[in-house]
């Protein structure tokens, strides 16, 4: 008998898990989704994958950095081919602008960790960094880093076509349906106990393994179950804009860091700008800071002022999905059930690491 998989929630998390479980033959695959495929916080994310060039450098944090840099490699290819969807990417790197109090030291011992790890970052000082890059222009940039092998893919298009792929491969998926509980089935055998099916807006739903993937929606989800995962929103906002002519040279338009603030090129003259981090009050409720969005492009104008002219096209903000009182991302089982699974919270890298947590998942479901 095949093995019954329900995926909760169809951001890029929850469409990796789909598309990677997809390929393995025995399974029956749903995917449930209560709104569109990345209408979460995936839709509103900038999809820069700050990966060899983050300070993570051991244990969990780096394996599924570097266990998701190396699945890119093969999985984008594989899913063009497979769907005909063209996946937007920047593979020109990450320019990282370095001002006073920001330790040269260290980014040199990380760029000979990464040597070591197999990875490559280069440091440049001021004269090269503007002949990479001339728009740039703040007097008190001290040097860059340049991390040649990080990417950014465009989010809302990788979900699509993940979706496509695993739909291509046989997944079921329910979009518009939300699951408003599971049903719990006590185990005479351990202390654990099982959940047998999901009460879905669309009638109940058989499943072996259902897998919380559902973002900030996992926190009412997991309460019905007496564990509450506690997951708070961290507000983001951002922007795309126009300018009159490409930023530098045509052939050298990487992502630009600075003041963690993101300038992304997108091509024909357009960038997404952002983005705003904004904490929630204590009741966990956040609103959009109008004044925050204001002050970051000043803040990028500062580094980069060829933006002073650009013409904004559009605004907008979602909310990452941030754990309290553990770290990012919560993969693995819930504790007290046999087969819930998470995996959500995580926060600022979701699309960074989605596809290492859909390899955990998968390692989870066929061990
Ligand atoms: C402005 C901004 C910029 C960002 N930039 C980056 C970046 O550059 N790089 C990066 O790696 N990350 C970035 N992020 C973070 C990234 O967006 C998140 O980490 C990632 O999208 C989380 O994906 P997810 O699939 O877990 O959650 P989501 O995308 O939120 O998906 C969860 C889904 O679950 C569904 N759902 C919830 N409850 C239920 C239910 N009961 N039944 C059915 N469905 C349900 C929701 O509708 C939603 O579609 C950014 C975020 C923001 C806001």
């Amino acid at each position: 008998m095949k093995h019954k998989i329900a995926i909760i929630g169809c951001g890029v998390v929850g469409a990796s898990i789909a598309y990677e479980l997809s390929r393995i033959p025995g399974l029956e695959i749903t995917i449930v989704e209560q709104n569109t495929p990345a209408s979460g916080s995936t839709g509103a994310a900038l999809g820069v994958l700050m990966g060899v060039i983050s300070h993570k450098t051991k244990s969990r944090a780096w394996r599924l950095r570097e266990t998701s840099l190396k699945r890119y490699q093969t999985l984008l290819p594989e899913l063009e081919a497979l769907t005909g969807i063209t996946i937007p990417v920047n593979r020109q790197g990450i320019v990282k602008l370095l001002f006073p109090g920001d330790r040269l030291d260290k980014w040199q011992q990380l760029q000979q960790t990464r040597h070591n790890q197999g990875w490559q970052l280069e440091i440049w000082d001021k004269a090269y960094l503007h002949q990479q890059c001339p728009y740039i222009d703040r007097d008190d940039i001290i040097a860059a880093v340049y991390s040649p092998q990080d990417r950014q893919i465009h989010p809302s298009r990788l979900t699509e076509a993940l979706v496509a792929g695993a739909k291509k491969n046989g997944v079921n998926c329910q979009f518009g349906v939300k699951v408003e509980q599971f049903i719990i089935k006590s185990s005479n055998h351990s202390n654990l106990q099982t959940c047998s099916h999901l009460e879905t807006t669309n009638g109940e739903l058989a499943v072996d393994w259902p897998i919380v993937s559902a973002g900030l929606g996992s926190t009412p989800l997991t309460s019905s179950l007496q564990q509450s995962v506690d997951i708070r929103p961290v507000l983001g906002q951002a922007l795309k804009f126009k300018l009159e002519r490409n930023l530098g040279n045509e052939d050298f338009q990487p992502v630009i860091t600075g003041d963690d603030i993101h300038i992304v090129p997108l091509g024909d003259r357009q960038y997404w700008l952002g983005a705003t981090v904004e904490f929630p009050n204590e009741e966990g409720e956040v609103n959009a800071q109008a004044e925050l969005l204001t002050q970051i492009k000043q803040q990028a104008i500062d580094f980069c002022p060829p933006l002073a002219d650009a013409k904004i096209e559009k605004t907008w903000f979602g909310k990452r999905p941030r754990p309290q009182g553990q770290p990012a991302p919560i993969i693995g089982k819930l504790n007290g059930y046999s087969n819930v699974l998470l995996a959500t919270g995580h926060y600022r890298n979701g699309v960074l690491l989605a596809p290492a947590t859909a390899q955990a998942i998968q390692n989870l479901v066929t061990q």
